[in-house]
């Protein structure tokens, strides 16, 4: 299973949004961007690395 991850704030509530006048968007439901090409994952596994790099919430962080 693959599923798109918003490019502004990583997260994964990313939908098919169509414009009229742009064609085929992605709205995101968390921070409400829109985007031509979301990022995509095959994994969550994938996903939670990336995650983790970007935002150093990986969960196993050492304080
Ligand atoms: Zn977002």
């Amino acid at each position: 299973m693959s599923f798109r991850v918003c490019i502004n704030c990583y997260g994964i509530r990313v939908y098919p949004y169509m414009g009229f006048m742009v064609g085929q968007q992605y709205e995101c439901q968390d921070c409400g961007e829109r985007m031509v090409i979301p990022l995509e994952f095959d994994s969550e596994d994938e996903y939670r690395a990336f995650r983790g790099e970007m935002l150093g919430d990986a969960g196993d962080e050492e304080a």
